[in-house]
């Protein structure tokens, strides 16, 4: 299992759910209340990976 990394926006653990619709994906911080979807990720680790690489990237 991939370890997820922390939020971008206020370092706090987030947590994965699969949505409604099938192959959505989202990533939620309920401490800042951000949220990120993907679709067409319902395969593992895909989702995981994109959230991973979103987080490592983003620059705020
Ligand atoms: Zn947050």
């Amino acid at each position: 299992m991939i370890e997820l990394k922390p939020c971008p926006f206020c370092g706090s653990e987030v947590k994965k759910i699969t949505g409604a619709f099938k192959g959505t994906q989202m990533f939620v911080c309920h401490k800042c209340g951000a949220d990120v979807c993907f679709y067409g990720a319902e395969r593992e680790p895909k989702a995981t990976e994109a959230w991973n690489r979103r987080a490592k990237d983003a620059v705020h």
